[in-house]
């Protein structure tokens, strides 16, 4: 009998996003209108910020931020272990990125390392919720107050994150989202900044249309990075799920948690107190040595079993190609050391309790394969 294989992500789409965009169809207004607005007012009110300006993708949104709060030339320091857009876009804005280390229990920014890397030109922090873990938002904001540098907060892999009790979209000075279908929720691509900074706001719009301050009178050099009311309507109905969507997460990682506690050569996550991590991944670290295996060999083993796993990054970002000349080894042992080690496993809302189980038994099968028959003789 073949046997599904259980996918490291799945999309939920059910009827209401279809009769949602059916409706948009027939309607024939296809480009950003009405539900776009929507859609915008009802992000920030969940996200507890006072503005939402909804764009094409994530990528988008770091661009856009970067534009308005940061001048060429400016530094801004990005943790070294992320998504290569929070650090491209800063390039994209005119600006540097300064690489930080992480911590190697919370995989994000490390504050001291923000610290070390301040310089006469930083302007601006950009730390990441990576897999839906907020960052140590509090020592990150006393660092920016002293400073006086602007926070950009990469919030892509985590909508509905929260920091004691307080949504991560509603910290300053602006948050940035993606819709990308591996996300929390999703508008095919699709991407959202939240800010409580009105003429944040006003800049920001200007920015992703062609800086028009009326019509054809053009004020800033601008973009089309729009979005659609097709892309809206989705998104709408993927707002209504995400509280539930974030439930699931959060359920299914307590049970792999406790499920996979003592395991020889996994390291769970384990998010700090007060501390609302939304799972978008669900990442161990191997310890590969007491595991006796390599990652690969270890991601391989799981899809013998039917589990699929992801590595979210095998590659700090101060070795990209792209970033040469941005760091060295020695200076980000936690990232180098992460991107060696970090594997994810299935979580999200779309598994079955048959699925979650069978996560939990391939993973003690692989950490954990029965001896050889052992031999009394020898
Ligand atoms: C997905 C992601 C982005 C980019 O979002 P897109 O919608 O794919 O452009 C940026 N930063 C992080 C941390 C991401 O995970």
């Amino acid at each position: 009998m073949e046997i599904r294989t259980v996918p490291i992500a799945s999309v939920r789409l059910g009827k209401e996003e279809i009769l949602a965009v059916t409706k948009v169809l027939k309607s024939g207004r296809l480009r950003a209108g009405v539900l776009t607005q929507e859609f915008e007012n009802r992000f920030a009110r969940a996200a507890g910020a006072r503005f939402a300006i909804a764009v094409n993708s994530g990528t988008a949104a770091l661009h856009l931020a970067y534009l308005a709060l940061v001048k060429a030339g400016d530094e801004v320091i990005v943790p070294d272990f992320t998504f290569v857009a929070t650090a491209s876009m800063v390039v994209a804005a005119g600006a540097k990125p300064v690489f930080a280390d992480v911590d190697p229990d919370t995989f994000t920014i490390d504050p001291n390392a923000i610290l070390s890397r301040i310089t006469a030109r930083t302007r601006a922090i950009a730390p990441v919720h990576l897999y839906g873990q907020p960052a140590a938002i509090t020592p990150i904001r006393a660092i920016a107050r002293k400073h006086r540098l602007r926070i950009i907060w990469d919030a892509a892999q985590a909508h509905g994150a929260r920091f004691e009790g307080r949504d991560v979209g509603s910290f300053r000075d602006a948050v940035c989202y993606s819709f990308y279908p591996t996300k929390n929720m999703t508008t095919g691509e699709g991407g959202m900044i939240t800010t409580q900074d009105a003429q944040l706001d006003r800049e920001l719009r200007l920015l992703r249309s062609q800086g028009d301050k009326s019509r054809y009178e053009h004020v800033r050099i601008g973009f089309n990075y729009r979005l659609t009311d097709v892309a809206a309507a989705i998104g709408l109905a993927q707002l209504d799920r995400l509280p539930q969507a974030i439930r699931r997460r959060r359920e299914n990682a307590r049970y792999l948690a406790g499920r996979l506690a003592g395991v020889r050569g996994i390291i769970l996550p384990r998010p700090p107190r007060g501390f609302f991590h939304s799972y978008n991944l669900f990442t161990l670290r191997l310890d590969l040595e007491a595991l006796g295996m390599t990652r690969s060999h270890f991601q391989r083993r799981m899809l013998e079993h039917g589990i699929e796993t992801s590595v979210h990054y095998p590659m700090p970002l101060h070795r990209q190609p792209v970033f040469k000349g941005h760091g060295k080894d020695a200076d980000f042992p936690v990232s180098c050391r992460l991107a060696e080690t970090v594997v994810s496993i299935p979580a999200h809302p779309e598994l079955t309790s048959e699925d979650l189980e069978r996560v939990v038994k391939a993973v003690r099968k692989v950490a954990m394969p029965a001896r050889p028959e052992s031999s009394l003789t020898s």
